[in-house]
């Protein structure tokens, strides 16, 4: 009698087709141990950068401790950068540069991860303080892609800078301390809300309506008006020195209230402010920590304004990045040349490190199954960010996407492609063009995240390690 045969199909099957591992499910005990590890000190670097300026400056502290030095001291000192050298420049207290310069010359090129440490939130505006009906209030002017209706009725946190006019820094931070008051939005209650209820959801709420709740006891002296407005600004002067006109030299920013948390029964989800995109900062800081003596230069980025487009001079678009670059080629080489600055850019390859949505099976309707990144299925490679024909994306080379896709696969690194949302449904754009225009080779690839731009996004434990594994490969392939 014959053997039953396992089918040629299923066997061909195996061999011909692919299926996207769920990272929980190839994971042995000893690396999930290290997944929630790393989760905590994920939530940390979260809670403690919930600013751009707060996480620039959390960034520049831990990678100071490492053994990072200022670009200002190289350049100052006329220090030549040798491999394994780390070298950071700080962008106006917004922006970072990692470096760890590799065994092989800047000219032939950089292995660049480069993420965004702004989130979208609300600005207060310049001058924002005013008292209606016996409340004491600030308008805001929101910054970055927001859902208005999103930003009423919960806690809020007030992180600001403050620069006084003879140059005194003053930081403020309201609303994080467990005893700190906190700040609010207020909505209509349902009972009267008929009218508001009826507006299309980009209506309901409008921009100029964000008006923060500051106060409501008003400073007691009858002589007065404006009473409440002058309590506030006798409070905020008693306890940091400043009065109203203080408020068009600072930088207020309103984020939600209160500390990333662990999501989920089996806490394999983060839940948390700003994740877009520091979930893609956090990741490639730590990989590139991890980074001693690369063959290739190292870098981590993280830039600010990516929200409103990168524009601005700590934005991707600024020189910045360029700048810095040939300052250390200037302390490298014999005969300084701007070839050299141009070869060394254009030679680079480039993980553009941001998010983007994941498969929501409350919202199928948006996203193309096939096609999008689902949660906890590791860090998302994406070869195009735009819609409608692709419009405005960097649309990867192949040639590049299988260098990417090898370094991965060799370092057990597990990833998945991913587009933004179903082909006419929309889009959105990232850094990644702008560093294509000095001829570098760029992709997309970061973490696929469920609420993105929500005031709490959520994001799987285990794509945020899955995504420091592959960044940490990248840097040293
Ligand atoms: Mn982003
Ligand atoms: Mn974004």
């Amino acid at each position: 009698m014959e053997m039953a045969k396992e089918s040629k199909g299923k066997e061909l099957q195996e061999a011909l087709t692919h299926k996207w591992d769920n990272v929980w499910e190839v994971l042995g005990d000893k690396e999930k141990d290290r997944v929630f590890e790393i989760n905590e000190e994920y939530k940390d670097f979260l809670d403690k950068g919930k600013t751009e300026r707060e996480a620039a400056r959390e960034i520049i502290r831990v990678a100071t401790e490492q053994g990072y030095i200022s670009i200002d001291e190289v350049i100052e000192k006329k220090i030549k950068p040798t491999p394994g050298m780390k070298i950071y420049a700080n962008n106006k207290n917004k922006a970072v540069a990692l470096f760890v310069i590799g065994e092989e010359k800047l000219e032939k090129g950089m292995h660049i991860i480069g993420s965004h440490l702004d989130a979208p939130r609300l600005d207060l505006k310049q001058f924002p303080l005013y008292e209606d009906s016996g409340l004491a209030l600030c308008k805001t002017h929101y910054y970055g892609g927001i859902k208005k209706y999103q930003w009423v009725t919960l806690p809020l946190a007030l992180h600001g800078v403050v620069m006084k006019e003879d140059g005194e820094k003053i930081d403020i931070v309201i609303g994080e301390d467990e005893e700190d008051p906190v700040f609010f939005i207020t909505d209509l209650l349902p009972h009267l809300a008929k009218d508001q209820m009826a507006k299309k959801m980009g209506e309901g709420i409008t921009g100029e309506g964000l008006n923060l709740l500051v106060g409501s006891i008003p400073y007691k002296d009858d002589e007065i008006n404006e009473k409440v407005k002058l309590n506030v600004l006798n409070i905020l002067h008693e306890k940091y020195g400043i009065k109203e006109e203080d408020f068009t030299s600072a930088e207020f920013e309103v984020v939600p209230a209160g500390k990333s948390r662990d999501v989920g029964i089996d806490r394999s989800m983060v839940g948390g402010y700003g994740q877009d995109d520091r979930v893609c900062a956090f990741t490639s800081f730590k990989a590139i920590l991890d980074v001693e003596k690369p063959n290739k230069t190292a870098v981590a980025l993280f830039v600010d304004k990516e929200e409103i487009g990168s524009v601005g001079n700590t934005s991707m678009e600024s020189r910045f990045f360029e700048n810095v670059v040939s300052e250390l080629i200037y302390l490298t080489e014999e005969d300084y040349s701007e070839l050299v600055v141009k070869r060394a850019l254009a030679n680079s390859w480039v993980l553009s490190a941001d998010t983007l949505g994941g498969f929501d099976p409350n919202y199928p309707e948006v996203l193309d199954k096939m096609n999008a990144p689902f949660i906890g299925k590791g860090v998302t490679i994406v070869k195009y960010t735009g819609a409608r024909g692709k419009g405005g994306s960097n649309d990867a080379n192949s040639e590049y996407l299988a260098k990417i896709r090898k370094i991965f696969n060799d370092n057990d690194v597990v990833w998945q492609m991913g587009e933004l949302g179903k082909v006419d449904q929309g889009g959105g754009g990232t850094i990644a063009y702008i560093l294509a225009n000095y001829g570098m080779e760029v992709v997309d690839c970061g973490v696929a995240l469920l609420s993105v731009h929500a005031p709490y996004e959520i994001a799987s434990k285990a794509d945020v390690y899955m995504t420091y594994k592959g960044y940490n490969a990248f840097f040293n392939a």
